[in-house]
């Protein structure tokens, strides 16, 4: 398992022109953009660029002026680099002990799905090698690159795809870890740990969406999968048993080829749109009838591996289908599934001997309009021929439930070229030795730091890192005469309560949180209000201020305390001449019914324990 790690550095501009790093939500301009691949400093041609140009869509980009200027169009030259996006590239690599480059050399690395205007992301490499440790476990680092982001995509519509380009060059650290071996769970652990390693440095931007996740993962005698956008930290130990199972699957069909003695899956391709006219198949009449086309893909020894599972829900044939899905197509009707599909033993017979396939090859079949067919019958016979393989080398994309889709082959060596339009840049002395000053403590040490000085259990002190919320902490429980482990819990723990109750987030952002911590600070309200003044505030919108004052939870006075507990002791009489002392708890409750919230339930104790002795008292002076 490998992890590349992309995190947006804090910046305040881009990396190549002085737009701010700001997403913007409105986007009122628009251009649209057409690529085509070129060829590399060596003159090949990349081939995940020819697979996207094949799709022949347009680009459509929006923008708006406070976020995105003739750069990000690829209209002007870039300016030169950023030298603070340089400056915390460097730092992370420095963090993290990688050796730092001499000169930095700005590339350009084709990127043709559309997310960068030019064709290009910018990119350079600050740093290599360096090292850190999980769980005892040593986890070597590979590169650290400085790049700048690309386009936020915004959606599609049947010709071409939309981007917004405020995320269009704002700088970004990729940090590429060399693979580790290990349960899935391991991964997760090395993300998390490296994550917060880059949050020490206090280079790094905050919040949701400001870092993705791209993981590698391989078995013995496999190719090396790429799976894109992993979002969330927990689904990374998900996406690799996934793809475990997926790869071991396709490992276990290239041995039954192996066993049949089939080294190469020799693939013939037939036009059989006339038979499919008269087809058994709904599907396969109703493409021909809309003008479509059919055709035939006999592949060698495939018979009854095409819907073989050997892994759960792991079938050849649904990666066949996926490679179809990919270039445009619905997806593909196999052998193995014809007669579930409606074709009989008859018309099988029949398209088996127009395609002169075998009694043991597998027939895959493409429906479709013509040119999307012929598009897609190239690509959807290699995969079928990579399958005395195995295991493929691709491009995949995570889903939100922690599976893996085809997106396209993997880029090759042929995507990298210089980028002359920005000079080389000398490491200097002078900025190494900045740099050394800039190494922040770590973050155990920063951990535990905080856990000593606040007296806080270390896992609120992780809690508090984890949560970016540790400046905040300091500054609240500094300024705040309260517990700070009551400061604390409110940050961060109560927050993540309280949303899972379907609090709205409004309740729960920083200044609102710190306007009820300091009410209770001044006496306002106890802190047991606070959950109810913090779901006032998200229903109605209140102020912090008005929804104490509408909840009616001003804290009760030493007099308001006293006039509650002398109704208890009115009302219930009874029980207190009966019982004594032991009418204390269902006094107690009586009495907190009217003043939670409102009061500090040691005080009402103390002052209902002194009320029921002056009772026994008189009742023993009028005995
Ligand atoms: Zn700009």
């Amino acid at each position: 398992m490998g992890l590349e790690i992309h995190q947006q550095l804090a910046c305040s501009t881009k990396l190549f022109c002085s737009c701010p790093p700001v997403k913007s939500e409105v986007l009122p301009c628009s251009f649209e953009r057409r690529l085509r691949p070129a060829q590399s400093e060596t003159g090949g041609v990349d081939p995940a660029a020819v697979f996207e140009f094949a799709k022949g869509r347009s680009n459509r980009y929006f923008w708006s002026p406070e976020s995105s200027c003739l750069v990000e169009a690829d209209e002007e030259p870039p300016h030169p680099l950023s030298s603070e996006g340089l400056g915390s590239a460097l730092l992370v690599a420095r963090v993290l002990g990688s050796i730092l480059v001499d000169e930095v050399h700005v590339m350009r690395k084709i990127v043709i799905d559309g997310s960068n205007t030019g064709g290009f992301q910018r990119t350079a490499v600050v740093g290599l090698g360096g090292a850190f440790d999980v769980d005892g476990a040593r986890v070597e680092v590979q590169s650290v690159t400085l790049e700048e982001d690309a386009a936020r995509i915004l959606g599609e519509d049947s010709n071409s795809r939309h981007f917004g380009l405020d995320r269009l060059g704002v700088a970004l650290v990729e940090v590429a870890l060399a693979p580790v071996k290990g349960d899935p769970e391991l991964v997760g652990k090395v993300a998390l740990h490296l994550g917060r390693i880059l949050r020490s440095t206090g280079r790094v931007a905050r919040g949701l969406g400001t870092i993705r996740q791209d993981l590698n993962v391989s078995l013995a005698g496999g190719k090396v999968i790429e799976v894109k956008g992993v979002q969330k930290l927990n689904l990374l130990p998900r996406v690799v048993e996934y793809e475990r199972s997926r790869q071991s699957a396709l490992l276990k069909v290239a041995g039954k080829l192996r066993e049949r003695g089939v080294k190469k899956v020799a693939c013939t391709t037939t036009d059989v749109t006339r038979t499919a006219s008269e087809s058994g198949s709904d599907v396969l009449r109703g493409k021909v009838a809309e003008g479509g086309k059919v055709v035939a893909i006999s592949a060698r020894g495939l018979k009854g591996l095409l819907g073989w599972e050997p892994s759960p829900g792991m079938r050849l044939g649904k990666e066949v289908a996926e490679v179809a899905r990919a270039n445009s197509l619905g997806g593909v009707i196999h052998s193995d599934e014809f007669g579930r599909q409606g074709i009989g033993r008859e018309e099988e017979t029949l398209l088996r001997k127009l395609c002169k396939a075998g009694e043991g090859d597998g027939i895959v079949l493409l429906a479709g309009p013509p040119d999307q067919v012929d598009a897609c019958v190239p690509r959807v016979a290699n995969r079928l021929r990579e399958a005395v393989a195995g295991v493929p080398a691709e491009t995949r994309a995570a889903t939100d439930t922690g599976e893996t889709r085809y997106m396209r082959p993997r880029p090759g060596s042929q995507r990298m070229y210089p980028e002359t339009d920005i000079p080389n840049i000398s490491v200097t002395g002078q900025m190494l030795a900045d740099l050394a000053k800039a190494v922040p403590q770590n973050w155990e040490a920063r951990v535990a730091r905080l856990a000593e000085a606040y007296s806080l259990s270390r896992d609120m002190g992780l809690k508090l890192f984890d949560s970016e919320l540790d400046g905040e902490f300091e500054s609240l429980a500094g300024e705040l005469k309260l517990e700070p482990s009551v400061v604390a819990s409110v940050l961060v723990d109560l927050p993540a309560r309280l949303a899972r109750e379907g609090v709205p987030q409004a309740a729960l952002e920083l200044q609102v949180l710190a306007e009820t911590l300091r009410s209770v600070a001044r006496g306002d309200i106890a802190k047991e209000a606070i959950p109810d003044v913090l779901k006032a505030v998200g229903s109605s919108g209140r102020t912090v201020h008005d929804a104490i004052r509408s909840l009616g939870l001003e804290r009760a006075n030493e007099q308001k305390i006293r006039t509650v507990i002398a109704t208890a002791l009115k009302e219930h009489a009874e029980l207190v001449s009966e019982k004594g002392d032991a009418a204390f708890a269902p006094l107690m409750g009586e009495a907190m019914k009217e003043l939670r919230g409102r009061a500090d339930g040691a005080m009402v104790a103390a002052i209902l324990r002194e009320e029921l002795l002056r009772a026994k008292d008189n009742t023993s002076r009028q005995s």
